[in-house]
C-alpha cells in the first residue's frame, strides 16, 4: 500500500499540477493495449531526470512500485502496475533536443512522439528508421523499452540498431549515462543494449541519443496480389534468395484485406487470398532495379498482378493498408489479441499455413498479417472476453501459436515483449538457466525490487 507520506513526498516531487490519484485518473492509467488491466495508487508526470531519480528514492525508501509508461501502446501488459503502486508517465519529458548532421544522431527524451522524431529527422534530409505501426502515438522511451521493431525492420533493422547512448535513472535512484556517439565504443560491458528491450524493469530511459543515416533518395512501392497464400508466403523467401533486401516487404491475409477495405476504402482486392506490400528504396537507378526485380519474382510465384504505386498519394494508401490492419481487424469482434510470434523467413509458409490450422481447429477467427521479410506475422484472435467457451478455444490457439513458432526455431516475440501477457510461456523459450540469469542481473540492479515489478517472470505474481 502506498502510503499517506508517499503520496504526499510524491506530490511534493512533481508538483500538485502532475500527480493524480483520483479514481478516474486512476482507472485511465489502469490499460495498455492488451486486455489486461492493474489499478496503480497514484499517477505522476515527473519534468525532469532530478525529479525521476527522487521517486526512485522515495520508492526504494517507502517500497512501492513504480512502473513506467509512455503511450501505453504496448502490446504485452508492459506498462501495467500489477503491483499497485505508482505508474511514472515519461510524456512531459517530451523534447527533441538536437538533430547532429555531421555525426548523424538526435538527441530526444523519452516522451518524444516516434514519429515527431522521423519528421526532425527528416528536416534535415536524415532518417529515423524504426517505424512501429503506432508511431504517430508511440513514444521513442516506449520504443527503446520494448526494443520496437516496425515496418522497415528488413533492411534497417530495429530500435536496438539505433541507440547508440543513453541516459537512464537506475532503480536505486541514480542517474546513469551509457554508451557513446562514437561509431564505434567497446568501453566495458554494453549496458545500453542491456536497457534497450528491458520493457522498462532494469532503468527509468531518461534521455536517448538515437543514429540517425541519410535519407533514401527514391522509394518504389509495390502491392502484390496473390490467389493462394501459400504462393504469397513463399515469395518472401524467394525474393530475399533472389538478392533483393527491400525496406519493407509485409503480408496481409484475407480476412485482413477486407477488414481494412471496409474500414478504410482503399481499393484493396478483396478477393485475393493474401498481398504483399512491398518497397525498395535507395539511389533511384538501384531502387527502380531492384523494384524490377521483384516483380519478376513475384510473376514467377503466381502472384496474379503486381502494381506499383504511381505517385506519393498512391504510396500512401497502400502503407495507410498496412497501418491500418490492426484497427480494421479490432472493429470486428469485442476482443482482439494480437500476437508476434516470429519464425525463421523460410519458414513463413508453415507458420501461415499451421496458424490456419489453428484456427480452424479451434473454430477461432484469426486474421493474419504482418513484416514477413522479419518471418515476423501478426496472428490476430478475434473473439469475445465475455463467451467463455469461445476465449478459452481462444487462449488454447494462442498457446498452440507460440509452440509452433518455437517448433519451426522460432521465438516468442518478434517486437512487442514479454511483460505480463507472455510471461506464462518464457520458460518455453528461455530455460531455467536463462531465466536464472535474468533474474540475477535484475536482482543486482533492483535489489528492492521496486522497478516494474511482477513482469517477464522475474520475480512474483503474473498480475491479473
Ligand atoms: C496499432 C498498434 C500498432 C503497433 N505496431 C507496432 C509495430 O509495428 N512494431 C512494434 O514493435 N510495436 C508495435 N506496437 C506496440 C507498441 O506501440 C510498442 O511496443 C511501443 O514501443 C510502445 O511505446 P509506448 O510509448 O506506448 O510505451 P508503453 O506501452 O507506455 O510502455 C511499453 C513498455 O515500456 C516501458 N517504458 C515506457 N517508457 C519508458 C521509459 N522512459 N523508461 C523505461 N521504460 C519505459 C513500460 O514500462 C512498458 O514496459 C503497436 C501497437 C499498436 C496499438
Amino acid at each position: 500500500m502506498l502510503t499517506h507520506s508517499a503520496k504526499t513526498k510524491l506530490r511534493e516531487i512533481v508538483g500538485p499540477a502532475h500527480y493524480f490519484d483520483s479514481p478516474e485518473d486512476l482507472i485511465c492509467h489502469s490499460y495498455d493495449a492488451t486486455l489486461y488491466q492493474a489499478l496503480p495508487e497514484a499517477v505522476v508526470y515527473p519534468g525532469s531526470v532530478e525529479e525521476v531519480a527522487a521517486i526512485m528514492r522515495l520508492a526504494n525508501d517507502e517500497r512501492f512500485a513504480v512502473t513506467p509508461r509512455g503511450a501505453g501502446t504496448g502490446l504485452s501488459g508492459g506498462s501495467l502496475p500489477v503491483a499497485g503502486g505508482v505508474v511514472m508517465v515519461l510524456t512531459r519529458l517530451n523534447r527533441i533536443v538536437q538533430i547532429n548532421t555531421d555525426d548523424l544522431y538526435a538527441i530526444v527524451e523519452p516522451g518524444a512522439i516516434t514519429a515527431d522524431l522521423a519528421a526532425a529527422a527528416g528536416r534535415h534530409r536524415l532518417l529515423y528508421p524504426p517505424d512501429p505501426a503506432s508511431q504517430s502515438v508511440s513514444t521513442v522511451g516506449g520504443n527503446v523499452a520494448e526494443n520496437a521493431g516496425g515496418l522497415r525492420g528488413l533492411k534497417y533493422g530495429v530500435t536496438k540498431h539505433y541507440v547508440l547512448a543513453l541516459e537512464i535513472v537506475t532503480p536505486l535512484g541514480e542517474a546513469l549515462h551509457t554508451g557513446s556517439t562514437t561509431v564505434k565504443c567497446v568501453t566495458g560491458y554494453d549496458l545500453t543494449q542491456l536497457i534497450v528491450g528491458c520493457e522498462g524493469t532494469l532503468g527509468v530511459v531518461t534521455k536517448i541519443w538515437c543514429k540517425l543515416v541519410p535519407m533514401p533518395e527514391h522509394k518504389e512501392s509495390m502491392l502484390a496480389i496473390f490467389a493462394d497464400v501459400d504462393d504469397a508466403a513463399r515469395t518472401v523467401a524467394a525474393i530475399i534468395r533472389s538478392g533483393v533486401i527491400p525496406a519493407t516487404l509485409e503480408f496481409l491475409d484475407h480476412a485482413t484485406i477486407n477488414a481494412v477495405e471496409d474500414f478504410k476504402k482503399i481499393g484493396l482486392p478483396r478477393q485475393a487470398e493474401a498481398i504483399l506490400l512491398i518497397e525498395t528504396d535507395g539511389r533511384k537507378a538501384a531502387a527502380q532495379a531492384e523494384a524490377e526485380q521483384v516483380v519478376a519474382v513475384c510473376c514467377e510465384n503466381r502472384a496474379q498482378s503486381v502494381q506499383k504505386a504511381a505517385n506519393e498519394a498512391e504510396r500512401t494508401k497502400l502503407w495507410q493498408a498496412r497501418r491500418g490492419a490492426l484497427s480494421s481487424l479490432a472493429r470486428l469482434r469485442p476482443t482482439t489479441i494480437l500476437e508476434d510470434a516470429t519464425v525463421p523467413r523460410s519458414r513463413v509458409p508453415d507458420m501461415v499455413r499451421g496458424v490456419r490450422e489453428i484456427a480452424q481447429r479451434h473454430r477461432i477467427t484469426i486474421g493474419n498479417f504482418g513484416h514477413a521479410g522479419d518471418g515476423n506475422l501478426h496472428p490476430t484472435v478475434l473473439t469475445d472476453v465475455r463467451d467463455k467457451d469461445e476465449f478459452a478455444r481462444a487462449e488454447k490457439a494462442i498457446e498452440e501459436i507460440f509452440d509452433l513458432a518455437l517448433s519451426l526455431g522460432g521465438t516468442l516475440s518478434g517486437e512487442h515483449g514479454i511483460g505480463t501477457a507472455k510471461a506464462p510461456f518464457l520458460m518455453r523459450e528461455i530455460g531455467q538457466v536463462g531465466l536464472d540469469v535474468m533474474r540475477s542481473i535484475k536482482r543486482a540492479l533492483d535489489p528492492n525490487n521496486v522497478l516494474n515489478p511482477g513482469k517477464m517472470l522475474l520475480d512474483g505474481p503474473r498480475g491479473t
